[in-house]
């Protein structure tokens, strides 16, 4: 409101020194035609160009990034959104009031950062589920859906966005009880308030398919939800490519049943 009031403002400056050429009431059609334009290109969805969405910078030396500060995160060189942290910490303040404390444990992830951890579990160099996926599922489809459950193929991942963060354990079972149980409880009653849902939720008839559920990945929508719209706009199983198995993308259907396959609290 106080951007419209400013600008109203600026456009009477500027039209009482343009009042003979063109008239005044031309200038007012002219610049709210102007603002019609703007507001249209300013539809967040518009502005996410294919590489942003697939990963492919680096969020350490973007001017949109920030490393989040060290009270709330596992580790050096986390790197979120700028809105999207300024809303965590803000999160993360209110439940440390309340006696839960959260911290990032993942946030942002490049393409190329991807690429390692899919490429280490399609060659077997780190085991899933305790097994060497290059020697147990020579198929590839077959191979890629297993990788699939957990983790990301390069280039569709939420954490290239830095909007998506994994909090506290990367495990479902320590969300189910005593501590870890109470952090989940309180992220299901106040998250939404900060602007956060839980991307990933139990598949079943309201989201069938996509990953397994992970009580730890928290999104912040009112940034997601645009870039979502501009992946389902732009992305398609052709984009995906640029490591080992991504033949398979189109076979799966990555885009709708994994990039799209969320939680329809976090879609609408
Ligand atoms: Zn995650």
């Amino acid at each position: 409101m106080r951007n419209t009031i400013l600008f109203f403002l600026l456009l009477v400056i500027s039209s009482c020194e343009e009042a003979s050429t063109p008239t005044q009431k031309e200038a007012v059609v002219q610049k709210t035609s102007l603002v019609e334009q703007e507001k249209k290109d300013s539809i967040p969805s518009h502005k996410f160009a294919n590489d942003f969405i697939m990963g492919k910078f680096n969020p350490e030396t973007d001017d949109r990034f920030e490393e989040v500060p060290q009270t709330f995160a596992s580790r050096r060189g986390l790197y979120m959104h700028v809105d999207a942290l300024k809303a965590f910490l803000e999160m993360a303040e209110a439940a440390k009031a309340e006696g839960v404390n959260f911290k990032v444990v993942s946030a942002a992830r490049n393409f190329f950062r991807q690429k390692q951890i899919w490429e280490a579990k399609w060659n077997g160099n780190k085991l899933v589920g305790g097994k060497n996926l290059a020697k147990s599922i020579s198929d590839p489809v077959k191979r890629a859906s297993k990788i699939l459950e957990f983790s990301s193929m390069p280039g569709t991942s939420r954490h290239h966005w830095g909007t998506d963060i994994d909090l506290n354990a990367l495990e479902n079972s320590y969300f189910e009880k005593g501590k870890g149980l109470k952090e989940y409880e309180w992220l299901v009653n106040n998250a939404k308030a900060f602007g956060f849902c839980q991307t990933y939720t139990a598949l079943g008839k309201e989201r069938p398919h996509g990953y397994q559920e992970e009580k730890w990945h928290w999104s912040y929508k009112p940034i997601s939800f645009h870039i979502t719209q501009a992946a389902k706009a732009q992305i398609t199983n052709d984009s995906i490519s640029g490591f080992k198995g991504s033949e398979t993308a189109k076979e799966i259907d990555v885009v709708n049943k994994y990039i799209l396959g969320i939680n329809p609290s976090c879609s609408h």
